[in-house]
């Protein structure tokens, strides 16, 4: 039997919300997008939405501190995220921008556009939306706080800080110059996810928290596994029992 016939079956059917949340550099992305992939789930990676935003303001010439000019920038903007073997492609109204995202420029302007309640509260009846259905991985850093409190299922993914910083500088070396800079990068946008007021970074009383230190990326994934299929057992016996 397929993964995701059987993980339909151990969960009555019912399709799920997975949420997963962690700092920059944890695996999340890679860890949903293996998930999504298992269950025959629709990947959603919230960080894009943030960073399409981020683009648009930078385009437009808007500060990235004016809330008001922002969120009214996003209300007139259409976000969406298209499946797609290699990855999801990132659409801002209309146009493919999904290249012009990864760069420091709009790493660092999606930090600093991600602070502000106006801009979240946009994000996040958006990203409602989107999972309303369910069958879907999210991936950010507020998905089980904020967006689906509500979540079956829960993983905070983290790691150390000097960890995180080497694998995001090994994925992609040519892009900084030094590791010790791509660390302080990290570091930065973490402590601006952690400190914000509104919806910062932590993991909700209900997750279960994966410290990626020292496993490889199999055994972060059995471990997810693990969870997952044991929510799945655990809410199919409840619907037997009702
Ligand atoms: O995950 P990614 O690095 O693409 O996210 C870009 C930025 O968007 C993060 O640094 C974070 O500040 C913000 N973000 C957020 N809430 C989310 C997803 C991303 O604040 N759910």
């Amino acid at each position: 039997m397929r993964d995701d016939a059987l993980a339909g079956k151990k969960s009555g059917g019912r399709k799920l919300v997975i949420a997963i949340d962690g700092p920059a550099g944890s695996g999340k992305s890679t860890l949903a997008a293996l998930l999504a992939r298992k269950y025959n789930y629709t990947n959603i990676e919230t960080g894009a939405m943030y960073r399409a935003l981020a683009f648009k303001a930078m385009q437009s010439g808007a500060s990235l501190n004016d809330e008001k000019t922002l969120a009214a920038l996003a209300d007139k903007s259409r976000i969406e995220l298209v499946p797609n073997p290699a990855g999801n492609r990132v659409m801002l109204d209309g146009d493919d921008v999904t290249e012009c995202l990864r760069s420091q420029a709009v790493t660092d302007a999606a930090s600093k556009v991600s602070v502000h309640p106006a801009v979240r509260e946009w994000m996040v009846a958006a990203q409602r939306k989107i999972g309303a259905g369910g069958g879907i991985v999210m991936e950010g850093r507020d998905i089980g706080t904020k967006v689906f409190p509500d979540a079956e299922v829960k993983i905070f993914l983290d790691a150390a800080p000097e960890i995180r910083g080497t694998r995001r500088f090994q994925q992609s070396p040519a892009a900084a110059t030094h590791e010790a800079s791509v660390v302080a990068e990290l570091q930065a946008r973490d402590h601006r996810d952690r400190t914000r007021a509104n919806s910062p970074l932590e993991p909700a009383a209900d997750a279960v928290l994966i410290d990626s230190t020292y496993l490889t990326l199999d055994q972060v994934l059995a471990r997810a596994v693990e969870v997952i299929e044991s929510r799945m057992s655990h809410i199919q016996e409840s619907e037997m029992q009702a």
